[in-house]
């Protein structure tokens, strides 16, 4: 049978109406989602796992369902297809729909996670910095003079004294350390675009992560060494750039 039937061009519509319903099931969840999340969001304390917890949840409904619910039509579909004998050539483009759908959920996924994990992050942010005490008077251990410390270090550093000369180790406040994953959820939110881009294409991966590292040595200048490292190590290694 030929693509002018009546019938293959019923199925074909069939297939076309089933994965706008599909699209539009997708925004739905992800919609009705929005306000639980927000409110989740609202209650956050120092730590993300409730939300985290919660995309697991929605992905499940939305992505892993609607993926599967799409390969299974599309297996019908192709044995209503064979049914009518239609040449293959014909067949191939309507599967590439399904797999066009299929992927740009997965891809607003993305986006839509890592836009929730953002929220969550900065509302992590604010009850850090309201809780950590800016003015505290750091002694030395051997003068009990006052010592020039930065509060919001992320990791232990050694301060010398002003006064005697003594060297004191500092350890920051360990919600201080928190901090630094929330720049690791704001660097998310601004590189999703390249990180989408080198799944598809490892040609993309460089540019991935000299801009997800770079905003991070930017906000956390007192981390830079580190996170060039990070940086370094991931652009010499084939495995993740290519070749
Ligand atoms: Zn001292």
């Amino acid at each position: 049978m030929d693509t002018n039937s009546p019938e293959y061009k019923a199925l074909i519509e069939r297939w076309d109406g089933f994965l706008e319903k599909i699209k539009s099931r997708y925004t739905e969840v992800i919609d009705s989602s929005r306000e639980p999340l927000k409110e989740l969001i609202s209650g956050l304390e120092f730590d993300s796992i409730v939300v985290h917890n919660a995309l697991q949840g929605i992905k499940s409904q939305s992505v892993f369902q609607l993926d599967k619910k799409i390969d299974d039509t599309w297996e019908k579909m192709e044995a209503e297809l064979e049914k009518i004998d239609i040449n293959y050539d014909h067949v191939h483009p309507h599967r590439a729909k399904g797999e066009k759908v299929s992927r740009w959920m997965w891809d607003q996924f993305e986006r839509f996670s890592v836009s929730i994990f953002a929220d969550a992050a900065r509302q992590i942010e604010k009850n850090i910095r309201d809780v950590v005490d800016e003015d505290v008077i750091h002694n030395c251990i051997s003068c009990a003079g006052q010592l020039p410390v930065e509060v919001w270090a992320f990791q232990s550093v050694n301060v010398k004294c002003p006064n005697c000369g003594s060297v004191n180790t500092y350890e920051p406040d360990g919600r201080v350390r928190q901090l630094e994953g929330v720049y690791s959820a704001y660097a998310d939110e601004f590189t999703v675009e390249e990180r989408l881009l080198k799944e598809e294409d490892i040609k993309h991966a460089a540019n991935y992560f000299k801009k997800y590292y770079g905003f991070i040595i930017e906000k956390l200048p007192q981390r830079k060494e580190y996170y060039e490292r990070l940086l370094n190590d991931k652009l010499s290694n084939p495995q993740f750039v290519g070749k």
